[in-house]
């Protein structure tokens, strides 16, 4: 009776901090790893919207950062209305309007008083019918939207108008913003992720997960895991300027963890290679000195200079891992061959990788030229050899007959087998996953191994991309490469681009013409490369062209590519499938249309494909689209320099790494929230931190590192798959 009693009183009055607890008991304990489907408010379907995203556990969820977010201080100043900026303004309506003006759609406009002054809000289309009978004159609102000026005065198009009440979210300075998933609002989001952490916060082993070791931490001023993942969702509203910057401590820590954990994984990696056992290959080469004495030019001091570290390397009794890095046309390929020739010459094979059929066959063009007159047995395997000569090339691999074989990926298939793998080089490295190497490298036992890449990495990145490689720059053009003149022009001047182009080609030359798309699309107005062929075909007609595009296959492109190299096709009219190494000497032109798309890097890598032979070559670099400063500024930086290094820095700083070279397929990382252009400082913060735990602990044993260990290879799988 008693304890009915005592349990009745409780009800009527409850302690008052119980309501808050009641909230939080209301949601089930989940595990980090549990599905997403089990969390409180999502279901089978919206789970696997968030699949799609790589979304899978309540624990993804809550590492998922905010895209950006979005600072709600209304504006009080309208000369601080920034043309293009996201702002919120609060306000009455004050006006609306529908008006139709002749031939075209009806525009809605409302117009908002507020504290700052009027502002005109415009509306092409409704986002849904009945929204502007739902916003009554006098309301009350809240208006997001981004600033556009019409007539030196500033307006919205399209804006969010809420009817304002004063809940928790609407009145928030600042919020995240998350990247977009399907239909799904960021409120809902928002309210996700909230639930998420319910979830977690009773789960003890959760609550201690952090995976940076506290001393760690106090030496890096830095925030536990846990903190610092629910403040990225819900910031403190005192931190506004900070968060927008990525400045605050809960980013500052979540950022030095990705970077920290990538390191720790390049740095282990690096000291593991360093102690497996090969052998040592004399680099006092005769078959080198006799391969430099046949050639028509002298090395380069650079290219010398990279030669010899390579040496270095290899007469170590542990596998060299190098990546050489240079400028298209610096000549890398050279000193690969020379660098195959000392391990030819001490018993070994070696195999060139290449990323196309094209530029395998070149090399191996190349080599046979260079090798064979040697002796040396060079043999070309692509996927594109019949069956019956395959097994003749596999077999004389085998045996050890063949002393160089220069390839496609067809090389790292099961059936090739090498009797005595000594060196493996693979040119055009960032296309390749790190797994096809590995696999190639699988083929010998800890081979030498080298990396070749015409993409000027900047330091910042490269470090992060090969900080398990060490590096040699070829920075240096042979001599007498003449300039590439390069020009940008209005796509108004079309006509004297083509008739310059018509003069190149009577006097004998080849030229390319690039477009960014292939078909038709509705949303950009672009020239696509197969319309545009046809149009140039009659604008020609006493020419040859040829239209290249990644729809074809690659046996069709392969066609394409090889009449052209012949000469038998005049004007390449092709989509970036051109962009990597081929060598015609005879081509001078390359027109790029709507060079305001692409990334400079691409541009630049587009231009190396002309200046390769004896004749000056031209780059045209043709604008459309509207005005824009930033375009010409842009492009002004390729008329200026040559220097990919350089161009490649604008690049990064201009378009941040994600677009750097074009996302995935560039197998460049995707960092969470940590942005190497940005972030530099904390960076190398993160880099020195892990040589100093490496030192503590370089294999990870010790019991307080084992959530570290575990986390890096977490980590290790999403940047390097495979
Ligand atoms: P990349 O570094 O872009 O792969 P390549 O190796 O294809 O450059 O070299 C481009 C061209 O320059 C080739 O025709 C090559 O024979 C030539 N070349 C390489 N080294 C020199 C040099 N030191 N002097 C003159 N020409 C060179
Ligand atoms: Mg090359």
């Amino acid at each position: 009776m008693r304890e009915v009693l005592s349990q009745k009183k409780e009800k009527i009055h409850p302690p008052t901090h119980r309501p808050t607890m009641q909230k939080s008991n209301s949601v089930k304990a989940l595990e980090p790893t549990a599905r997403l489907q089990y969390l409180k408010g999502v279901g089978p379907r919206l789970a696997e919207v968030f699949a799609k995203k790589d979304i899978h556990t309540v624990g993804d969820l809550i590492h998922w950062c905010p895209r950006t977010y979005r600072d709600q201080r209304a504006v009080d100043d309208f000369s601080q209305l920034v043309n293009g900026s996201y702002v919120t303004l609060y306000g009455y309506i004050a006006k609306k309007k529908v008006f139709k003006p002749r031939g075209r759609k009806t525009i809605y406009e409302m117009v908002i008083k507020t504290k700052g002054g009027w502002i005109n809000c415009k509306y092409f289309r409704l986002p849904y019918r009945g929204y502007f009978d739902g916003l009554e004159i006098d309301q009350k609102v809240k208006v997001v939207g981004r600033v556009t000026y019409y007539r030196n005065q500033p307006e919205f198009h399209h804006p969010d108008v809420y009817p304002f009440k004063a809940d928790e979210e609407q009145t928030d300075a600042i919020v995240p913003v998350y990247t977009e998933i399907e239909k799904i609002s960021q409120n809902k989001i928002r309210k996700m992720i909230a639930t998420a952490f319910s979830a977690l916060k009773q789960n003890k082993d959760f609550l201690n997960s952090d995976p940076l070791p506290l001393w760690l931490r106090k030496e890096n001023n830095l925030v536990d895991r846990i903190t610092a993942l629910q403040q990225i969702h819900k910031p403190d509203q005192d931190q506004v300027e900070d968060y927008l910057q990525f400045r605050s401590p809960a980013q500052k820590r979540l950022i030095f963890e990705e970077f920290f954990l990538l390191q720790l994984y390049m740095g282990i990696k690096k000291s593991g290679l360093k102690k497996e056992k090969t052998y040592s290959i004399n680099f006092n080469s005769d078959l080198m000195e006799k391969f430099k004495q046949s050639l028509s030019f002298s090395l380069t001091d650079a290219q010398e200079r990279v030669l010899k570290e390579i040496g270095v390397d290899m007469q170590k009794n542990h596998p060299m891992h190098r990546l050489i890095q240079g400028d298209v046309g610096c000549g890398k390929t050279v000193v690969a061959l020379l660098a195959c020739c000392p391990v030819i010459e001490n018993g070994f094979q070696c195999a060139i990788m290449a990323p196309t059929e094209i530029l395998a066959e070149q090399h191996y063009q190349n080599a046979l030229s260079l090798l064979k007159p040697l002796g040396v047995n060079v043999s070309l395997l692509t996927g594109k050899i019949r069956a019956k000569e395959k097994r003749n090339i596999l077999e004389k691999l085998a045996s050890g007959y063949t002393s160089l074989c220069i390839g496609t990926q067809a090389l790292i298939q099961e059936t090739v087998q090498f009797k005595k793998l000594g060196l493996v080089i693979v040119d055009e490295q960032h296309r390749f996953g790190v797994h096809q190497r590995g696999l190639l490298k699988a083929k010998g036992v800890h081979p030498h191994f080298l990396v070749m890449t015409a993409t000027p990495i900047p330091r910042s990145l490269a470090m992060t991309l090969y900080g398990d490689l060490d590096v040699s720059v070829i920075d240096e053009m042979p001599k007498g490469r003449k300039p590439i003149v390069t020009k940008q022009t209005w796509a108004s001047k079309r006509d004297k681009v083509w008739g310059f182009l018509e003069d190149q080609i009577r006097e004998g030359r080849q030229a390319y013409v690039v477009y960014p798309l292939v078909e038709e699309s509705e949303k950009m107005d672009l020239k696509n490369a197969v319309d545009e062929y046809e149009k140039l075909k009659e604008r020609f007609p006493d020419f040859k062209l040829g239209l290249l595009h990644g729809r074809m296959s690659t046996v069709e492109k392969q066609e394409i590519m090889s009449e052209f190299l012949k000469g038998k096709i005049q004007i390449l009219v092709s989509t970036t499938v051109i962009e990597v190494g081929v060598d015609v000497a005879n081509a001078s032109v390359m027109i790029v249309e709507h060079a305001e798309r692409f990334g400079l890097s691409q541009l630049h890598q587009l231009r190396g494909r002309v200046g390769r032979g004896e004749y000056k070559s031209y780059c045209v670099l043709i604008l459309s689209g509207g005005f824009s400063e930033e375009a010409k500024f842009r492009l002004s930086i390729m008329e200026k320099t040559s220097d990919g290094f350089k161009i490649a820095e604008e690049d990064l700083e201009i378009r941040g790494p994600g677009e750097f070279l074009g996302t995935r397929q560039s197998g460049l990382p995707e960092f969470n929230i940590a942005n190497l252009v940005r972030d530099g400082r904390l960076h190398q913060q993160a880099k020195e931190a892990s040589f100093k735990l490496i030192k503590k602990d370089p294999q990870l044993s010790l019991p307080e590192h084992q959530l570290l260990k575990k986390e890096m290879r977490k980590l290790s799988n999403r940047f390097l798959p495979g």
